[in-house]
């Protein structure tokens, strides 16, 4: 049961990133409006997310560690139809299953919370606790219990890299939230609440306050909004390119290339502008992979989305045109 237990945990928990996406969806979940993300050493020592949301009573918070023990919805087939990011109740299962995990949770109607130590799925101690209001979750050593898949991880840089893109997704769908992290005692981003231009300005840098053109477009379909770079900003690099569907952040190559042709007489044809855009649209028009790490979905009209967003895109290019 326990090998079995470590291989589900596998499936949510590949590496930091993956905790650490989990983690602050449950935040988002939560309600929370102020998000603080604790990192050491690129999230193998430590991954610990603070969070002023709803918390949880004492009963609650050991219910949320069994596997698929979710208050949220049961139905896999729902969720870009659900306003909650988690469904699937498996990730702190998953984490508590190959980390050693402290819990503190308060609702803000208590007076006490609860604090909660597990290890390799195994629980140390519960006790009552004095605490803020909301709930902090520490993951420790991850892996500690399967050297073969801590071996595994990569370089800190890498590994930091891929947390600083599950951060830069959540914070970027979610701009009315406050978050920051601190990677081995350095804060690395502050992000006030704000528009999602700030949003943008805050993680990106001051010169973008000069290079974003609105986007907004509305069809039978879909609607898209948010914000693509001016031709003169196309970078080299891919790193900086955001689709969110139903303000789930999706990885989408078709889409990407929609976007990239329209740049076309603007731009050389290898170089990528950068873009953040959001995608609204009725579920049933989309098949999504249910796989908890997987980012991509099928639109069953794909060929329309496509067009739709390549001439949206030429629109708002449109003052750019020589
Ligand atoms: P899911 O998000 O799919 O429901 P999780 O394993 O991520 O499953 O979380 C299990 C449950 O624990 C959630 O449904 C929620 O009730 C509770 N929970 C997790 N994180 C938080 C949090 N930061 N604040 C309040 N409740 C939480
Ligand atoms: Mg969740």
């Amino acid at each position: 049961d326990s090998v079995a237990n470590q291989i589900a945990a596998g499936e949510v928990v590949q590496r930091p990133a993956s905790a650490v996406k989990e983690l602050i969806e449950n935040s988002i979940d939560a309600g929370a409006s102020a998000i603080k993300l604790i990192i050491k050493d690129a999230g193998k020592s430590l991954i610990q997310v603070i969070d002023d949301g709803c918390g949880m009573s004492a009963t609650d918070s050991r219910m949320s560690f069994e596997r698929h023990a979710t208050s949220k919805i049961r139905k896999a087939e729902d969720l870009f139809a659900i306003r909650t990011m988690g469904f699937r109740g498996e990730a702190l299962a998953s984490i508590a299953a190959v980390a050693q995990v402290e819990l503190k949770t308060r609702r803000h109607e208590d007076e006490i919370g609860t604090q909660l130590i597990i290890e390799g799925s195994e629980v140390k101690s519960q006790e009552a606790c004095s605490c803020s209001a909301g709930t902090s979750f520490a993951a420790k050593n991850l892996f500690f219990n399967i050297p073969a898949r801590r071996n595994f991880l990569k370089s800190n840089p890498v590994e930091m890299r891929h947390i600083i893109d599950e951060f830069q997704r959540v914070a970027l769908a979610h701009p009315s939230v406050f978050f920051s992290l601190h990677h081995d005692g350095q804060e690395v981003f502050h992000l006030p609440k704000g528009t999602l231009k700030q949003r943008i300005v805050h993680i990106f840098g001051n010169s973008y306050n000069e290079r974003l053109v609105p986007m907004e477009e509305q069809t039978d379909i879909i609607s898209i909004k948010g914000f693509i770079g001016k031709p003169e900003n196309a970078k080299k690099t891919r790193g900086e390119q955001f689709f969110f569907v139903n303000n789930r952040f999706i990885k989408d190559a078709y889409l990407n290339h929609a976007v990239a042709t329209a740049y076309e007489e603007l731009l050389p044809n290898d170089s990528y502008p950068f873009y953040v855009l959001f995608i609204n649209i009725d579920p049933i028009h989309i098949d999504i992979n249910v796989h908890p790490t997987k980012t991509e979905i099928k639109f069953d009209n794909e060929k329309v989305i496509y067009a739709i967003i390549r001439s949206a895109v030429k629109r708002s290019l449109g003052q750019y045109n020589i």
